[in-house]
């Protein structure tokens, strides 16, 4: 028998209440019931035959059931056994489909990329509780992911794409745009989902630089980055000092100028390329 079409509360309500199940909150569970914005996600990641989708979070399977169709293989990971259950019974016919009952963020993702062929794109509607371990779970697996499409709370799609010195403006911002290139799809409004969240929601996409570079520099952009953000009113110089990288502040202040960046600068005022030229001059003091 082919699933219900899971595009109202009305569905979702039935499908869970059989099973003596409701939305769990702690979980981020927001059901997306938009047949449009379902589509648009899938499309954002130009899925094809060739290709093993990562989707993290299938919930009920609503967005599974478009990549299913369209991608050569899925990894569907989902934590909550009650929600694996019913995707079992509902999408378990599908031979390109691996359902996995675990926490992405317990599950090693170089064995999970092991087991796929074809380039690897992740797409996903994230549990928003943990968006932010997730990317950067994903970012620094070292896996030649081909894409990325994530719908986001729109303050994260804000924080990815902001500009230096502005609030949003982060860590995520400048690890994410050394990365790869970053896109806002489009804005989704709350009430595309059921329940419906307290948050406006926006589609990213992240295509991974894959560089040699990127993958040599990124442990280092990650120290700079975290270092410079984590009391991000103070100069650059304080802000690296506490950091251990150099033997002498002056060192330091010297190492600095050379880059070509002043000392006293705020570190969130420092662009991508900034952060990046400094990681490639460490890179090479040893
Ligand atoms: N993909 C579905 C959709 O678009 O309607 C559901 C998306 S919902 C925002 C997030 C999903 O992530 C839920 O199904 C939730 O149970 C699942 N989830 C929450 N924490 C998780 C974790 N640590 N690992 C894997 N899945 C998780």
């Amino acid at each position: 028998m082919p699933p219900d079409k899971i595009n109202s509360p009305k569905i979702i309500r039935e499908i869970l209440s059989a099973r003596n199940l409701a939305p769990r909150k702690s979980l981020g569970q927001n059901f997306l019931i938009d047949d449009n914005v379902l589509h648009k996600i899938a499309a954002a990641g130009q899925v094809d035959a060739g290709d093993a989708v990562l989707e993290i979070g299938p919930g009920l399977g609503a967005l599974t059931e478009i990549l299913v169709k369209q991608a050569g293989k899925v990894v569907a990971v989902e934590y909550d056994r009650g929600l694996f259950s019913i995707l079992k019974e509902r999408l378990g016919d599908y031979r390109n489909l691996e359902l996995l009952n675990r926490d992405i963020l317990a599950v090693d993702l170089t064995v999970l990329a092991a087991g796929c062929q074809g380039s690897l794109k992740v797409i996903a509607n994230l549990p928003y509780y943990i968006t932010t371990p997730i990317i950067f779970k994903l970012a620094e697996s070292g896996i030649p992911w081909e894409t990325m499409v994530f719908l986001v709370q729109k303050e994260v799609a804000q924080r990815i794409t902001a500009a230096p010195g502005t609030k949003e403006y982060g860590a995520l911002t400048v690890m994410l745009n050394f990365y790869g290139k970053v896109e806002r799809i489009g804005n989704v409004s709350r009430t595309v989902f059921y329940p419906e969240p307290d948050v406006d929601s926006a589609i990213v996409k992240i295509s991974p630089y894959r560089n040699r570079e990127v993958q040599a520099l990124y442990p280092r952009m990650s120290q700079l980055a975290q270092a410079a953000f984590r009391q991000r009113r103070k100069t650059i110089l304080n802000a690296l000092s506490s950091d251990g990288l150099f033997q002498s502040k002056e060192e330091l202040g010297r190492f600095l100028t050379e880059q070509g960046i002043d000392p006293n600068r705020r570190g969130e005022t420092l662009s991508v390329a900034e952060f990046r030229s400094l990681a490639a001059g460490l890179g090479f003091r040893e």
